[in-house]
């Protein structure tokens, strides 16, 4: 695991994403869905973060809005100490070579016309890498780092599985040998056997690549598995953060003791008690006031409906917004 010492690679500073709302009455006012809600962290060099939450959180807003797919409302993302959010088109086209990202559905973004080499090679022509030769050598070379044969280079998208299609995926965003990957529910959509193969897949690739990831997703033990540190977000907000170890050790937001308490414990004979929060969560549009997880907290004391509560840091590397630790 890389340890804060090595340099860090990508830093994110009170990202905001606002979105506005038209009211559905022709006089009423505008509102606005703070889906990503003054978000930060930082990625060090080698190291896989995992944002976790429910489906609703922001954890893909955010991943978006790092990457400018969606303009962000506020904040700063440095990577390597320049902040890309303020580079003009041009600038911004020569990092984002540097940081890639992989979709839940790849299918989706394929043109079902094209051939599978054709659209992973899109890549290296934008950013000028190769001759028509040399770029077909790295797409096939590519092809064959996620498991795909050479002759896969001339089919069409829908010749190809669920796990194929998630290995092209990863193809069309290694092709041009970025150093940050964003991976958005990368493994969601597929089988469990396949999804074991596709993660493991994906470790080999972080340490043959040297890549540095954000890994988004809504299933903790997907998200055990592959990350070093893990952040847990809800309703816009990281609410925890900690290394992978120490989160599932020593949880201590009630939040994420709730969200692992559904876990299963791969020990026989152990029992965690499931944890039910009351309430379903809260509409983004309308959020609750003071700390946003109150109406649904087992702990929630008075000061908790007014007041935002601070991150803190509990311990090295483990931090936590709560008024049970302040
Ligand atoms: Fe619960 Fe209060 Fe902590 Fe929020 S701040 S998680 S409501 S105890």
């Amino acid at each position: 695991m890389p340890n804060q010492k090595t340099e860090p690679i990508l830093e994110v500073k009170g990202l905001k994403k606002y979105f506005k709302v038209k009211g559905l009455r022709r006089k009423s006012r505008n509102h606005q869905v703070k889906a990503v809600d003054d978000v930060s962290f930082t990625l060090h060099k080698g190291e896989t973060l995992g944002l976790v939450g429910e489906s609703g959180c922001g954890k893909s807003t955010t991943g978006r809005a790092i990457l400018r797919l969606i303009e962000p409302s506020e904040g700063r993302v440095l990577y390597r100490n320049e902040d890309i959010l303020q580079k003009s088109n041009k600038g911004f086209r020569k990092v984002q070579k540097e940081m890639q990202m992989v979709f839940q559905d790849p299918f989706s973004s394929l043109n079902p016309r094209i051939r599978i080499g054709e659209s992973i090679k899109e890549s290296l022509t934008i950013h000028s890498i190769g001759n028509r030769k040399e770029r077909e050598e790295i797409v096939i070379n590519i092809l064959d780092k996620v498991g795909l044969r050479p002759d896969h280079y001339y089919r069409f998208p829908h010749e190809f599985s669920g796990g194929q299609r998630q290995r092209i995926g990863l193809a069309r965003a290694l092709v041009a040998n970025p150093s940050i990957l964003i991976l958005d529910e990368p493994v969601s959509g597929l089988d469990v056997s396949i999804q074991s193969q596709i993660l493991n897949l994906l470790q080999d690739l972080q340490d043959e690549f040297k890549l540095t990831s954000l890994f988004i997703s809504h299933d903790m033990s997907v998200v055990r598995h592959i990350s070093d540190r893990v952040g847990v977000m809800y309703l816009g907000k990281v609410m925890e953060e900690a290394d992978t170890d120490t989160l599932f050790s020593n949880p201590v937001h009630p939040y994420t003791q709730a969200l692992l308490s559904a876990v299963p414990v791969p020990k026989i004979g152990k029992k965690r008690e499931r944890i039910i929060l009351k309430g379903e969560i809260p509409s983004p549009l309308n959020p609750p006031t003071g700390c946003i997880f109150h109406t649904r907290c087992p702990y929630a004391m008075d000061i908790c409906k007014s007041k935002v509560p601070e991150k803190i840091q509990i311990q090295d590397r483990h931090t936590v917004a709560c008024h049970l630790y302040s």
